[in-house]
């Protein structure tokens, strides 16, 4: 290596990608570079594994990824300290991660049957002498993009869902996290190493967009959204569906009747934890005004106390080098428009940390307030009531999560966001919560992780129609006469003719 790369800057080598601590440079992983051919040539292997993996029917499946689920809970340290070193990510943040990657695991393999498997569904009057019958079948091969911020959770919500349902899976992870990405399919394989059910294919962009092209049934696709655009452009070319899980600049909203103790404890982590870097991560706060000062109070009081280093401390590096020049603009352009910076501030960025800076009365039309900062940042700013902060809120074009502190209005505020998601007195809370559907609105994306709708995403619905009776009314013939088209005439008037 002739250059000189920022410590946690992933380089090529002799064919291999190599990925670093962003905290002391270290070496975390070296894998294999994969070339178009190659990840051509993965995909045709997953297909011959997947008609495998399905034919293994639910109970099969159900069973593997059961005991995969073993497998990760018992080695829940080894993975940790390997998210860490690789990205950075403190180890009690990375076992947060890791936790809830596994309950979402666990829940998959739990209910695939139950939401995907046949079934009846009834009949209507016009058509009562058909049953109708209904089941989700795999689509295949489905390509799974992942970012580096959550290496664990985030391909996991797209692939353990589609695994689930029956699909075999090609992992192209970030480039900043591969290591953790083939940790996943090596474990995988352990339990499952009849056939290359779920594999990783590595490399930089090009073979994200060469995974686009290879001819996977379905993409699910979870990053910025931007690169979203152009995974979309490839997809659709050959009209191949996508999942899109981009980017986010979520709200929280404190009501005038909120616990204060506990809205800015929860603030504080939502907007820290994983030194900001969290697609639903909370970027801005609007805090209605009775309850402005004291809450900033409690939030500086809270985030001042925060540890930062490399081991040990609250909040780590800053995984991508370049990031740090986003949020220094950011935090530089809040302070010239008239922001004010009550923690942290501009000689906050400390490559590769960035203490924690909370900024009040920051423009709304400020990069702080409009763009994905993906640091330990936020702004807070006050408004005259709910009505404002939810304006405020909704008026960007991202779309992903949220939150509101508050007690009578709570509930009503959090239906009114444009989001997905929304947590009332917590936040990301939604994140872990295997039983409902994770996505977003607008930029944010669309299609949705998680629950019944993800496990949906990765099965075609299959309708079936079956005859049980002859026709009284017959109506899909060429041998219906004139009489019968005029008692299905009647019958349209007496079924649906009524005025309510
Ligand atoms: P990027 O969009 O930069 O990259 C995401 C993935 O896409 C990476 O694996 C990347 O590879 C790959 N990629 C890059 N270019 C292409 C291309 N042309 N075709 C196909 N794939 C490509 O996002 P980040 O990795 O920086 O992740 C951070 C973003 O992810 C933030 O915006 C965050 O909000 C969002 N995110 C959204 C989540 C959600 O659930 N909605 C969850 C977590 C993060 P490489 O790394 O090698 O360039």
């Amino acid at each position: 290596m002739t250059a000189v790369h920022a410590p946690g800057t992933p380089v090529i080598e002799d064919g291999r990608l190599v990925s670093t601590s962003p905290a002391t440079g270290a070496e975390a992983g070296r894998l294999p570079l994969a070339t178009p051919t190659d990840v051509a040539r993965a995909v045709d292997r997953a297909r011959g594994a997947g008609q495998w993996w399905a034919g293994l029917g639910f109970a099969g499946r159900r069973e593997r990824l059961l005991r995969w689920r073993s497998l990760l809970a018992r080695r829940i340290e080894e993975l940790a300290a390997l998210v860490h070193t690789e990205g950075g990510k403190p180890v009690a943040d990375a076992v947060v991660e890791i936790l809830t990657a596994i309950e979402h695991v666990d829940w998959a393999a739990r209910n695939a049957r139950r939401v995907l498997g046949p079934r009846r569904v009834r009949s209507r009057l016009i058509l009562a002498e058909f049953s109708a019958h209904l089941e989700y079948q795999p689509y295949g091969v489905v390509g799974v993009i992942g970012p580096w911020n959550y290496p664990v959770f985030t391909p996991l919500g797209s692939a353990a869902y589609a695994l689930a349902a029956g699909n075999a899976v090609v992992f192209k992870p970030s480039e900043y996290t591969p290591a953790v990405g083939q940790w996943l399919v090596d474990t995988f394989a352990e339990v499952v190493p009849e056939h290359p059910v779920f594999t990783a294919v590595h490399g930089l962009g090009d073979v994200g967009a060469a995974l686009c092209r290879s001819g996977v049934d379905k993409l699910a696709f979870t990053g910025s959204t931007a690169t979203a655009k152009k995974v979309m452009a490839a997809c659709a070319e050959s009209l191949t569906p996508v999942l899109v899980e981009a980017g986010g600049k979520d709200a929280m909203i404190v009501d005038s009747d909120a616990d204060l103790d506990a809205a800015a404890e929860a603030c504080v982590w939502g907007a820290l934890t994983n030194a900001g870097q969290t697609c639903i991560g909370i970027e801005r706060v609007y805090a209605a005004e009775p309850v402005f000062d004291a809450f900033v109070g409690k939030v500086v009081e809270r985030a001042g106390r925060l540890t930062v280093g490399a081991e040990g401390a609250d909040i780590g590096p800053i995984t991508m080098p370049g990031q740090l020049d986003v949020i220094r603009r950011h935090i530089d352009d809040a302070l010239a428009r008239g922001g004010r910076a009550v923690l942290g501030g501009a000689d906050a960025v400390r490559p590769p940390y960035v203490h924690p800076t909370v900024l009040v009365d920051v423009p709304e039309d400020s990069d702080a307030v409009r763009e994905e900062t993906f640091g330990p940042t936020l702004t807070v700013n006050r408004v005259r009531d709910a009505d404002e902060a939810v304006a405020r809120a909704n008026a960007l074009p991202y779309g992903l999560g949220g939150s509101v502190f508050g007690r009578r209005r709570a509930m009503a505020i959090a239906r009114r966001l444009r989001s997905g998601m929304a947590a009332v007195n917590s936040t990301l809370a939604f994140a872990g919560m295997s039983t409902l559907p994770f996505g977003g609105v607008g930029d944010s994306g669309f299609g949705r992780i998680h629950g019944e709708d993800g496990l949906r995403e990765f099965g075609r619905a299959k309708a079936v129609t079956r005859r049980r009776a002859r026709s009284l009314l017959p109506a899909m013939t060429f041998e219906r006469t004139p009489a019968d088209v005029a008692r299905l005439v009647k019958a349209t008037k007496l079924m649906y003719g009524r005025r309510r």
